[in-house]
């Protein structure tokens, strides 16, 4: 394909390996390890992933970025880029990423493979109904869901009050009709009428869980955990409780097997699990990470949204629960993006303009000097667009001399692993030096008002927060549950550090105000709601769905 085509074309252009001598050449994982789905992918088996659970550890390297804008940063096409600059420098590296879901795919974002020159493939199949996973987690929620009406249906010996039913529904699909509606309709024999409602499958708190387990018992533990609703005596009842967990865990236990394909340049790639950024904690499993952390000498990951939302949950929710820390963080920027954080309108970032790039810089900044909070020392990687010039690289690459980082331009988008084989060799040179000492930002024991508060002011520059009473009251009673000592997961606006979409740059000073908290009991967490969180998303009017369709010779055309 020629420079600068579409992702599709150039993923297709790609000859993929067989995945079974893939992996046993480059992981050393032999074939009766490994369930084939087709010639290109592989589930890894339990069995084998318990099997090198001893083995000692890789080197993590954690990729977020600067605050999204409509410019595209391009974290998953960085990440995959700079494991094959890895590769290119002699390094063993595989990515682990997370799963598309299907309704941004028809919808509006596109598909989630990374781009240009640095994807992973098959493309196509990652993006639609990969080896089933998504279908598993939606099924496993819709048995809990059915079997909740059911409990209700006959006689209802748990005494849950139909009104406090918190579980929802979900579809991994974009379809806002769905939001709220009214079950049990048509007279005694077809259950008792309630409102009820549809999420997307990446919302559910079950896909939080699938990411979150360390093996097939913790898994069905959490599920155990998670709550359903309230009795008439406000008591929470739990999907233990109603004996949903077993078959749920049964219907789960082949996507909690991480998913093996390969880089464009033939290079291990995990991609498991998609929880959603805002109402979860926005990474791929912990079963990938760890098991890759096994298998590579040096694995990338990439987490959701910016650093203060990504990177802060990877840290303080997935980090926290798992034991896992990175040894090094890419920090992606691109120059249109700081164009736009610094004010230029998105049908101006054709034109050079360092003044705005360097105004702009105050988010990058910010994330810096955020993520220098956690005792990490970032290596900010620049995404190069063909329309970048000196003169505005020259503005990023000041800024980091001036905050001690490294700043790299890397042109993996355009020319693959060799694009990225001086961010590689960077990173390798932070991997090479002693691991300097983590920490969380705040203490599990500190009150759950007291962590939001610390993630507002310290990440978000926020002078404090205001919580209502219902969250107020919520938070009180987690604690009075026994639930005070998990992580706080904040549901805000990816587009700023404050809860306004259109405050762009670095504010500082706004309040945090808290909506209303949610008890992720299984997946362990408390999710502080600030502002309107969608978790059920719509088609816009033109969807990408129009587009896609089946080319004369049956390949799949416009998938973005
Ligand atoms: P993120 O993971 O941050 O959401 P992606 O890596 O998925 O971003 O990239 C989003 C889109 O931007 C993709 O379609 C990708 O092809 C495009 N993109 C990424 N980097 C570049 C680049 N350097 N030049 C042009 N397009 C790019
Ligand atoms: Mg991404």
């Amino acid at each position: 394909p020629a420079p600068g085509a579409p992702d599709i074309e150039i993923a297709r252009a790609a000859k993929m390996d067989p995945i079974l001598p893939l992996a046993e050449k480059r992981l050393s994982v032999p074939p009766e390890a490994l369930a084939p789905y087709g010639h290109f992918k592989a589930k890894v088996s339990l069995d084998y992933i318990n099997s090198v659970k001893d083995r000692k550890d890789g080197k993590l390297v954690l990729v977020t970025a600067i605050t999204p804008t409509p410019a595209g940063e391009g974290k998953t096409t960085t990440s995959v880029g700079v494991t094959d600059g890895f590769n290119q420098i002699g390094v063993n590296a595989m990515v682990c990423l997370r799963e598309p879901s299907l309704g941004p795919c028809f919808g509006m974002k596109g598909g989630a493979a990374g781009g240009g020159r640095a994807q992973v493939i098959p493309m196509e199949d990652i993006n639609l109904h990969f080896n089933g996973d998504f279908h598993a987690i939606t099924s496993a929620h819709s048995l809990l869901a059915a079997m909740i009406d059911n409990h209700i249906y006959w006689g209802n010996e748990q005494d849950i009050d139909p009104r406090r039913v918190a579980f929802r529904r979900v579809v991994d699909m974009n379809d806002r009709a769905l939001r709220n509606i009214v079950i049990g309709l048509g007279g005694p024999a077809n259950g008792v009428p309630r409102e009820n409602g549809f999420d997307i499958t990446v919302a559910s708190e079950i896909m939080a869980i699938l990411c979150l387990a360390n093996d097939i018992a913790d898994l069905q533990d959490r599920l155990s955990k998670i709550i359903i609703g309230r009795r008439r005596d406000k008591t929470p009842v739990t999907a233990g409780d109603i004996g949903a967990d077993g078959a749920m865990a049964v219907l789960l236990k082949d996507a909690l097997q991480p998913n093996l394909v390969q880089t464009i340049e033939h290079n291990p790639a995990f991609i498991h699990g998609g929880p959603f950024a805002n109402i979860a904690h926005g990474c791929n499993s912990v079963m990938a990470t760890k098991t890759a952390l096994k298998l590579a000498d040096v694995v990338v990951t990439e987490a959701g949204f910016g650093a203060d939302l990504g990177a802060e949950k990877f840290l303080d929710i997935k980090c926290r629960q798992s034991g896992l820390w990175p040894d090094a963080v890419v920090l992606v920027a691109t120059v249109r993006a700081l164009k736009m954080q610094g004010g230029v309108a998105k049908g101006d970032l054709g034109d050079a303009n360092p003044g705005a790039v360097e105004k702009g810089s105050v988010n990058l900044k910010r994330h810096i000097t955020n993520l220098k909070k956690y005792g990490l020392n970032p290596v900010v990687a620049i995404n190069h667009f063909i329309h970048d010039t000196d003169e505005e690289v020259a503005v990023i690459k000041k800024l980091g001399e001036e905050l001690g980082v490294k700043v790299v331009l890397s042109k993996h988008w355009a020319e693959g692993g060799k694009g990225a084989v001086d961010l590689a060799t960077a990173v390798k040179e932070e991997l090479d030096k002693d691991k300097a000492e983590g920490k969380f930002i705040y203490s599990d024991d500190a009150p759950l008002a007291k962590k939001i508060e610390t993630v507002a002011k310290e990440i978000y520059g926020a002078g404090g927060i205001s919580l209502s009473k219902a969250a107020e009251n919520s938070l009180k009673e987690f604690e009075k549950l026994g639930f005070g000592h998990v992580p706080v997961c904040i549901a805000k606006t990816q587009y700023s550090f404050s809860t306004d979409p259109t405050n762009l740059g670095a504010p500082s000073g706004h309040t945090l105000e808290v909506r209303e908290a949610r008890l992720s009991a299984g997946a362990g967490f408390v999710v502080a709601v600030c502002g309107d969180i969608m978790t059920m998303p719509g088609l816009p009017k033109k969807p990408a769905a129009l587009e896609i369709g089946l080319g004369p010779d049956g390949q799949i055309v416009g998938l973005a």
